[in-house]
C-alpha cells in the first residue's frame, strides 16, 4: 500500500492538469525554465525581474494580451501561457466569486499570470538554491498539516522545531515524505508552531548554515521562499499538487505531493 496517489482539483489549480499524474507538469516547467534561462543567462536577475512583475497584475495581463512586445515580462508570460493554463483553469472562476473583504488577501486573490510566473520562479529558485540548500550544516523541510491522512488519528508530536510524524498511516502523504526526507539527511516538520525566526538566529549564532525545503499551495510557496532569500537562506521547494485546504474550500480535503519530486530535489543538485 501507498498513498492514493490520483487526480485531485484544487480551488485554483491542480498540478495534474488533465492527466493521471503530475509528471508531465515538473516535465513541462523544466522545458519552460531551460527556455527562459535562454533569454537571461543571469538567473539572479531572471527572478528578481519575474518577482517586480509578479506583484502587478494589470501589467500582466496587459503584457500577455501584447505578443509583439519585446519586453522581457511580456516575452516569459507568451511562452508559458499556453503550456501553464491547463493546471490554472479554476482561477478565473474563483476569482470572480472571491467577496471583496477578501480582494486584499494576495494569496486568496493569485491571478492566473501570477500562478504561471509563481511556477516559473519555483523552479528557477530551485536550480538557484539546490546545491547551497544540499550543502548546508543543517536542512529542515516544512511540510503543511493539510497534507496528512485526514482518516487517522495524527500520531504527530513535538519534537524539536515543530512537530514530527510518528508514521501511524500508510495512506499519508507525510509519512512518505517524512521517509525520503531523513533518508536524506533532512529534518522533516509538519510546520505548526516552529518559529523560524528563531530557528534562523540560532543557526547564525551557532555558526552552522541552515537550509529549507519547503511544500505548500503555489502562492504560499513563493512567499515562503521569497522569505527565505531575503533573509539569505537557501531555500527549495516543491507545490503541493493542488490547494484543498481550509483557507480555500472554508474545509479540508485530501490533498497530495510528488514524492518522485521530492526525491529528486534532495538526492542531485538540479541542473542551473
Ligand atoms: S502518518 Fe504521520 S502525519 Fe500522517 S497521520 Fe500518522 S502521524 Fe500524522
Amino acid at each position: 500500500m501507498g498513498p492514493e496517489y490520483s487526480p485531485v482539483d484544487g480551488k485554483t489549480y491542480s498540478l495534474f492538469g488533465n492527466s493521471d499524474s503530475t509528471s508531465e507538469y515538473y516535465e513541462t516547467i523544466r522545458m519552460l525554465a531551460d527556455k527562459i534561462q535562454v533569454l537571461n543567462t543571469d538567473i539572479q536577475a531572471l527572478i528578481e525581474n519575474i518577482r517586480r512583475f509578479s506583484l502587478k497584475k494589470r501589467i500582466l495581463k496587459k503584457a500577455l494580451i501584447n505578443t509583439e512586445s519585446d519586453n522581457q515580462i511580456s516575452v516569459i508570460l507568451n511562452i508559458i501561457d499556453p503550456y501553464l493554463k491547463k493546471y490554472t483553469g479554476n482561477t478565473e472562476e474563483h476569482l470572480r466569486r472571491l467577496p471583496v473583504s477578501k480582494l486584499f488577501d494576495r494569496r486568496l486573490a493569485t491571478s492566473r499570470e501570477q500562478y504561471h510566473l509563481y511556477m516559473l520562479e519555483i523552479e528557477l529558485t530551485n536550480r538557484r538554491f539546490s546545491s547551497d540548500f544540499l550543502s548546508a550544516d543543517r536542512k529542515i523541510a516544512l511540510m503543511p498539516y493539510c497534507l496528512q491522512d485526514f482518516s487517522a488519528n495524527c500520531k504527530s508530536t513535538r519534537n524539536g522545531f515543530d512537530y514530527q510524524c510518528k508514521h501511524c498511516s500508510v495512506r499519508c502523504f507525510q509519512n512518505y515524505a517524512s521517509e525520503i526526507l531523513e533518508a536524506n539527511n533532512i529534518e522533516p516538520y509538519i510546520w505548526m508552531e516552529g518559529d523560524m525566526k528563531k530557528l534562523a538566529k540560532f543557526s547564525l549564532r551557532e555558526k552552522r548554515t541552515l537550509g529549507i525545503l519547503g511544500i505548500a499551495c503555489i502562492p504560499e510557496l513563493t512567499w515562503g521562499m521569497r522569505n527565505c532569500w531575503k533573509n539569505s537562506i537557501p531555500v527549495v521547494g516543491i507545490p503541493l499538487n493542488a490547494n484543498r485546504c481550509i483557507r480555500w474550500f472554508g474545509e479540508f480535503f485530501p490533498n497530495s505531493v510528488d514524492l518522485a519530486e521530492i526525491e529528486k530535489l534532495v538526492i542531485a543538485p538540479v541542473a542551473r
